[in-house]
């Protein structure tokens, strides 16, 4: 029998199984029993979501990361008469599912810089990792890289940019076999982004905008944080910066390109002139099961593209001017390492407090170049101290919102 059409069943963690990319990874993966298994679910807090989730797909570990949701889970589940599914709690019980010795694959798709420890525990155990975590990236892109070196662990993008980017790089690329983007032929990278929902609202109602506003992405349905950072554009900053990681390059060979029907998902642009792009419905279960079969493909449940009635794709250059945390992300990239942390950092804050309505859309970017400003810039050479830079830069931003933007909107 050809190997290739027997594949080995896999052993999954789903890292943030709750989210939105956890919960399209698990519709992809239920699909596919002969191909996966579900070792082990998390989630932050959702006790009900991830009960249904243990009831549908019996792992053999559930995490919740907040210790009162991991007893109010086992309680939950000996009252349901469940006995196959084990439960841990916190931190440590996140890094012991991404680092078992029986797991092949780790979908890391905590929201945020809680899912840097997590993810670095599956690189470090040389695993397949599908990163969703783009801030894991962003905050230490360094030290995440060099683990891959040392362990041996494949990396995948599951961002559809930075997949469709992998589609497109030459075969040798994808394989790991490659000598750098130049000598491979590649002349720059084009990221692609629809440019959030007030690509077009008046400048001056920009202030005015709400968490719900901004949460209404026109065509992707993602997490709150993520659909905030695409209202503000911080998310193609971020994508940018886990770009130049993912891709061993610099800012300067990677156009940012506003594409609004989100059908291109990006480019590689070769030195013949040639552009290949990778296109789709925005469905983020295409690059979810383009990573777990690579090299092969699986059905993801993904309609097929109707190109005819998509009919046009437009593309337009950045408004940095519109977008001021392009520019702080793109900034920050030159300024070094730690800037972004920092800059992921108060972000992170940031966010937060829009969202819950403790300060306007527009002082996002305020509170940032604030943070990115008052901040040292070091050298984080190791993970404590990236996280101590992540922890000071947080205190900061919410100390500058509680004292000088407490009374805005
Ligand atoms: P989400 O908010 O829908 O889900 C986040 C998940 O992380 C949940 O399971 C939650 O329980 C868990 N979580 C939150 N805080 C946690 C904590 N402190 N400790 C442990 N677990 C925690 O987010 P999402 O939209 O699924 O995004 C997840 C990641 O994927 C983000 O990094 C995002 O940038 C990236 N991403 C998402 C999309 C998308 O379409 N949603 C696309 C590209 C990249
Ligand atoms: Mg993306």
């Amino acid at each position: 029998m050809n190997i290739d059409s027997a594949p080995s069943v896999q052993q999954i963690t789903v890292l943030g199984s709750t989210g939105s990319i956890g919960v399209s990874t698990l519709d992809v993966v239920a699909r596919h029993p002969d191909r996966f298994s579900l070792y082990a679910l998390t989630a932050n807090t959702r006790v009900d979501l991830i009960l249904a989730q243990i009831k549908t797909y019996q792992p053999r570990y559930a995490v919740m990361r907040d210790e009162q949701c991991a007893e109010q889970l086992s309680q939950q589940l000996k009252a349901a008469g469940i006995t196959t599914t084990e439960v841990m709690a916190g931190e440590q019980g996140l890094v012991a599912v991404a680092g078992a010795d029986v797991v092949d694959t780790v979908m890391a798709a905590i929201v945020g810089s809680a899912g840097l420890v997590p993810t670095m525990a599956a690189v470090e155990a040389g695993k397949k990792v599908l990163l969703a975590n783009k801030e894991s990236l962003v905050m230490a892109g360094h030290l995440l890289m060099q683990a891959v070196e040392r362990s041996g662990a494949t990396l995948l993008p599951i961002d559809s940019e930075h997949n469709a980017i992998f589609q497109c790089m030459p075969a040798r690329y994808q394989t790991g076999e490659n000598l750098g983007l130049a000598a491979e032929g590649v002349r720059k990278i084009l990221l692609t982004g629809s440019g959030g929902p007030f690509r077009q609202v008046p400048l001056d109602q920009l202030a005015a905008m709400t968490p719900d506003q901004a949460c209404a992405h026109p065509n992707w349905d993602m997490g709150r944080k993520i659909s905030v950072d695409s209202a503000t554009m911080m998310n193609k900053g971020l994508e940018l910066i886990e770009a130049c990681w993912l891709f061993d390059t610099g800012p300067e060979n990677i156009d940012i390109v506003v594409h609004p029907q989100s059908v291109i998902h990006s480019m590689v642009e070769y030195n013949d002139g040639s552009v290949l792009a990778q296109l789709g419905n925005p469905d983020m279960r295409t690059p979810i099961a383009h990573a777990l079969a690579f090299p092969q493909r699986i059905a993801s449940g993904v309609a097929s593209l109707d190109i005819i009635a998509t009919a046009r794709l437009d593309f337009e250059a950045p408004d940095y001017q519109r977008f001021p945390c392009l520019r702080l992300a793109t900034e920050a990239i030159k300024t070094g390492a730690s800037a972004m942390a920092v800059l992921n950092a108060a972000n992170e804050i940031a966010v937060q407090a829009f969202l819950d309505k403790r300060i306007r859309f527009t002082d996002i970017p305020v509170i940032i170049e604030h943070v990115l400003m008052a901040m040292p810039v070091i050298e984080p050479s190791t993970l404590e101290l990236v996280q101590r830079q992540n922890f000071e830069a947080r205190q900061l931003a919410a100390t500058f919102i509680e004292g000088d933007l407490k009374v805005a909107g």
